[in-house]
């Protein structure tokens, strides 16, 4: 018998399973060249040359016992150091190594920051729309979810619904900007107004709120946007990276959390992270993951990929009158649903073999997310598919 708690985390990926496997059924009948699958934010450009190289020369050169033994549960020491200084050289902040825990990818540093920071009943803020797993890792701590209703013009932050949400027993607010599944980049004014907000509310009801910043598209972004980095803003920031989008190493795990000194209780905080780290049996950062990304901190995929995909799928949008938010990071489209409930257009979608995914899966009803991190053939040999849907559901 299972767990109650995972009956209901086992049926929803089952769901998720279920559509994939429907893709690959739809290939087989169809035709791989004549399904149009955006369904996967998995990213499709290669992991930069220097990776590779970068991994060939540590298992050459590095003695097997370090490059594949423990470690201190926060990760090698000179590898932090290195983000550190990378981080600084960027930002001008002035992190040390001890500001830096290395972790499992995004998903084991956000489980790793609730772990250090959630007691039970403790409340966690999410702006909607939000990636779904966030439910999960908060459930996983004892945390309560609170969802901030979208601003439904622009999917910017509804900050007004935000601060009626905060509570005493707020004690975390995830945010992820460049945003799964917007796109959308969260500018610096609403940043600062997010700052303020937050500071406001540790003063009225004298307890620490921590923003923990979600950023595993951070590099992701195009025509120069600029991601505010958020610990310049407010004090109680714990930043939350990734090299799988970065780098295109979502299978290697490979991530780490910025935990300033701003923090209230910085030492306690990154002393317990480290912990965490280990009882939620990552126990540390892959080791050879942690070397190589190390070699490649001011590397990135190439991001004139996917801005050719996100300009050719907003022109053939365009042509066809669908409404959408201009994509600004990452490598989604959140389109407006022609059809009232996004999940009747879905199953519209996929009788011209088009899969998206539904936006009540992120908390957006009335929109779906198109993932373009796919060839730019399978955008090109779509359009004629989404003329047709466009004719049977654009009003
Ligand atoms: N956060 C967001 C918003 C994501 O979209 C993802 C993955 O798609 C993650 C976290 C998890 O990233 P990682 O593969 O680095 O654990």
């Amino acid at each position: 018998m299972i767990a109650r708690a995972m009956q209901e985390l086992v049926q929803n990926s089952s769901a998720i399973r279920a559509m994939f496997e429907e893709g690959r059924r739809m290939a087989a009948e169809y035709g791989a060249e004549n399904v149009y699958d955006f369904s996967l934010g998995n990213p499709n450009v290669p992991a930069p040359a220097g990776v590779g190289a970068q991994i060939r020369n540590l298992t050459e050169t590095v003695p097997p016992l370090k490059l594949h033994g423990y470690m201190p549960n926060a990760g090698f020491e000179e590898v932090r150091e290195r983000i550190a200084d990378s981080l600084n050289k960027r930002f001008f902040t002035s992190f040390g190594s001890y500001n830096i825990l290395m972790t499992v990818g995004a998903a084991g540093g956000l489980n790793v920051a609730l772990k250090t920071l959630l007691d039970p009943g403790d409340e966690v803020l999410v702006f909607a729309p939000f990636f779904g797993e966030y439910r999960s890792y908060v459930a996983n701590h004892q945390g309560v979810l609170r969802v901030v209703p979208p601003e439904p013009e622009h999917f910017l932050l509804n900050l007004e619904a935000a601060e009626r949400l905060v509570s005493r027993q707020t004690k975390a607010v995830i945010l992820n900007n460049p945003n799964n599944p917007t796109g959308v980049v969260y500018p610096e004014d609403q940043i600062r107004q997010l700052s303020e907000l937050l500071c406001r509310m540790e003063k009225k009801y004298g307890t620490s709120i921590y923003l923990i910043s979600d950023e595993p598209y951070r590099e992701l972004v195009y025509d120069g946007k600029k991601v505010p980095f958020l610990t310049k803003y407010y004090h109680n920031t714990i930043v939350g990276y990734s090299f799988s989008k970065s780098l295109s190493l979502p299978g290697e795990r490979i991530g780490y959390l910025v935990m300033p000194d701003e923090l209230d209780d910085a030492r306690q905080i990154q002393a317990a992270a480290a912990v965490a780290n280990r009882v939620l049996g990552f126990v540390n950062a892959p080791s050879l993951m942690q070397l190589a990304v190390a070699g490649c901190l001011e590397a990135k995929v190439d991001l004139d990929f996917y801005d050719r995909n996100r300009k050719s799928l907003c022109e053939g949008l365009d042509r066809y009158g669908y409404s959408y938010v201009k994509p600004e990071g990452a490598f989604y489209l959140w389109l407006k649903s022609p059809l009232e409930d996004e999940r009747d257009f879905v199953a519209e979608a996929k009788k011209e073999h088009l899969l998206l995914v539904p936006g009540r899966s992120f908390e957006g009803p009335g929109y779906v997310r198109i993932a373009y991190c796919v060839s730019p053939e399978t955008i090109e040999r779509s359009m004629p598919a989404f003329g047709r849907l466009a004719e049977r559901t654009v009003r």
